[in-house]
Formats: structure tokens, C-alpha cells, sequence
């Protein structure tokens, strides 16, 4: 037999979530962001319950090459771009529209042969300092983009920082907004400014503008937690990490567990062993309490996370044995939830890294 660990992807929530963003954002497109993988899922697995967006959004060609191979003839966006020359050839077979953020790429295109003019998404550095032209030099690269033959169309692009309220930070996104509008007052073209955390917290219209670029949230993860959860938001989690119980072990009071004997039992207790470890990609930071379903109840991580196992207070669970389901983070087939920014929250991290993370040898289900 296999070990008992798989990973679900759940098709219809992904479709759900997307059905959420166009909520919050109903005048606009919407780009499906799919990079790193779908955030985990795997692209041609989020394909699946994503094929209902405008447009996926994502940073490899090698991924955009998929959605194409999958059958995907709608727009496909780079959001930084090319890394090189030769990628606007892969941009012109492809019919990749791209991100353009710095003078290099601007030098690439105007020596790019071609008879498909391109479209293009110029990144305005709003305040965030990691992509994207100054406001003192956006209309300049606006200007030389627009003389090009190889261009198209531009649109007006920028990232907010600190979208997710709770982030703090001295700019904020009425900041950035307003540099963006500034700069932006007396040029054409479309305009797009909202990721996940932005779509949800800010519907005016000026912000969704004409394309909204959700990523996290159509993952089922709250991209402002713990201010707001999945339930808050009505998002559904689209990832299960799934495993059981290899062995118990009944401890007297001052047994310790695992690795470090990090865990000492204030009493008799009795603990499960799962089948699920940092190998699989679950945190081996997630502390003592870390919540974990166990035959659909809420329990809690003791002791330290190994490479293969770890291990679980079934004190609330009598009827736990050999065989028994675990649930690290998502949906228990005993109808049970546990959001995987729960785990996230107790681990110090977001949801986003335990998604991306998920181990290659941990089998996926589409369900
Ligand atoms: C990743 C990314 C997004 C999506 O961000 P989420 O927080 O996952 O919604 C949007 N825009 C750009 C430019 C990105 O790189």
C-alpha cells in the first residue's frame, strides 16, 4: 500500500472562489493568477475550476505553454514580464501578453522581429520599491512604448503593498492609489490595480478599474487573516492535506514526544502518530496547539513535526485507532473544516507558503 497521505483539489470551489471575485468586483475582468504552480494546485489542475476568468496570469512560459497545450486561446499575462530577449519569441508564438517594468525590456521589444504586435502591461512603482517605472519615469516609458510598431496596446499597471489592512506600513493603499491616479490622469488605455486582498476590501470601482488579478483568494485563503477568514469572506478551500493515523501510544503523566521531547504530558493521555511530516511540506514550525482534524474533531499538534509524522493529542477523540483520518488543513470527509490560514497562523507563516509548499510526493486527487 501507498502511505496513507494524499493531497484533494476541489474543482468546484475553485470555480466558487473565482464566482467570489467577479462578486466583488463585477465590472471588471478578471485574471485567474495562477503562477508557482497554481499556488500548489498545480496549473492544469486549477485550469479545471478556473476556466471560467478572462484571462490567467502567471510568471512562466513553461506554465503559460500548459494553459495553451490545455486548450486555453484567451489571454495569458506575464506579471514580470520577460527575463530575457529570446522570451519575446515565446510572447509572439504563444500570444503572451507581458509585463513591462524596467528600460531593458522596453530595449528588448524595440529590436524584436515580429508581425504580431504586442500587448503589453506597463508596472508602475507606486511605493511598493520591488517592480515597475517611478511616477517621475512612467510617462516617459509610456511614451516610448506607445512609438513602438511592436506594441499594441498598453495597460496602466501598479501592485499595493499593504492591500491586506492588517499589514502595516507607512504607505498605504489610498497612498499608492492616489500616485497611480496622479500619474496616470492624461493617459489612455485600461487599467489594473487589484490583487486578492484589494478585490475583497476595496469594491469602489475606481480600484477594481478594468481587470482585478485575485491569486490567494481563489485558493481559499483569507488574504487579510485574521482579520477576516474563508467564512467571512464566503471562499471555500480548494486544497486538503489528508492523511491517517499510523499508530497511538498511551503516555503516563511526564512522557515526552518525538524530537527534542518537546512535548511532556501533564497527565495520562493518549496521542496519535500521523502519516504526514515536513517531507510532505506541512511546517516543522507548527508549535504544540497547532489545530488538526482527527476523524472530523478539532484537536491539536504535541510534540515537534518530523520529516514523516506527526503527532496528535487524541484526548478528544476516543474513538481514534490505526486508520483513522487526519486532516491538516481543508475539508474532513466528516464534513469538518479547518482553514489552512488556521495552520498557517499557528506555524508564523501565511497560507499562501504552506499551499506553494505541498510536497511532490504527496499524491493529488482532483475531486
Ligand atoms: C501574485 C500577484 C497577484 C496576486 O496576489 P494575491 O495576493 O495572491 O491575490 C496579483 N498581482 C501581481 C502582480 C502578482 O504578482
Amino acid at each position: 500500500m501507498p502511505r496513507p497521505i494524499s493531497a484533494l483539489i476541489h474543482t468546484d470551489a475553485l470555480a466558487h472562489n473565482l464566482k467570489r471575485a467577479r462578486q466583488a468586483a463585477p465590472q471588471a475582468k478578471a485574471w485567474a493568477v495562477v503562477k508557482a504552480n497554481a499556488y500548489g494546485h498545480g496549473v492544469a489542475r486549477a485550469y479545471a475550476g478556473l476556466q471560467g476568468a478572462d484571462g490567467f496570469a502567471l510568471l512562466d512560459i513553461a506554465e503559460a505553454q500548459i494553459l495553451r497545450d490545455l486548450g486555453w486561446r484567451g489571454p495569458i499575462l506575464l506579471l514580470e514580464g520577460c527575463f530575457d530577449a529570446r522570451d519575446l519569441e515565446a510572447c509572439s508564438r504563444l500570444d503572451l501578453w507581458h509585463t513591462v517594468h524596467c528600460e531593458a525590456q522596453i530595449d528588448w521589444l524595440a529590436a524584436h522581429k515580429t508581425n504580431r504586435p504586442q500587448t503589453v502591461f506597463l508596472k508602475m512603482n507606486s511605493g511598493m520599491n520591488r517592480l515597475g517605472f517611478t511616477p517621475a519615469a512612467y510617462r516617459g516609458a509610456w511614451l516610448r512604448l506607445s512609438g513602438l510598431t511592436q506594441v499594441e496596446s498598453i495597460t496602466l499597471m501598479t501592485h499595493f503593498a499593504n492591500a491586506d489592512i492588517t499589514s502595516d506600513g507607512p504607505i498605504g493603499i489610498v497612498g499608492q492609489r492616489e500616485v497611480f491616479e496622479a500619474t496616470t490622469a492624461e493617459l489612455p488605455g485600461a487599467r489594473s490595480l487589484s490583487n486578492s486582498a484589494a478585490t475583497l476590501n476595496f469594491t469602489d470601482e475606481a480600484v477594481a478599474a478594468d481587470w482585478v488579478r485575485p491569486g490567494i483568494l481563489l485558493y481559499g485563503s483569507s488574504p487579510d487573516f485574521p482579520a477576516h477568514s474563508i467564512h467571512d469572506w464566503a471562499l471555500q478551500p480548494t486544497m486538503t492535506l489528508r492523511c491517517e493515523l499510523i499508530a497511538t501510544q498511551d503516555l503516563k503523566a511526564g512522557d515526552c514526544v518525538g524530537y527534542g521531547s518537546a512535548f511532556t504530558a501533564p497527565q495520562a493521555m493518549r496521542i496519535g502518530v500521523a502519516a504526514c511530516g515536513y517531507a510532505d511540506g506541512y511546517p516543522r514550525v507548527a508549535p504544540t496547539g497547532t489545530p488538526v482534524l482527527v476523524n472530523g474533531v478539532r484537536t491539536r499538534l504535541v510534540g515537534r513535526v518530523s520529516m514523516d509524522m506527526v503527532t496528535v493529542d487524541l484526548s478528544a477523540v476516543a474513538d481514534a485507532s490505526v486508520g483513522s483520518e487526519v486532516t491538516l488543513w481543508g475539508c474532513s470527509p466528516h464534513g469538518a473544516v479547518l482553514p489552512i490560514d488556521e495552520v498557517a497562523h499557528a506555524a508564523g507563516t501565511v497560507g499562501y507558503e504552506l499551499m506553494c509548499a505541498l510536497a511532490q510526493r504527496v499524491p493529488v486527487l482532483l475531486v
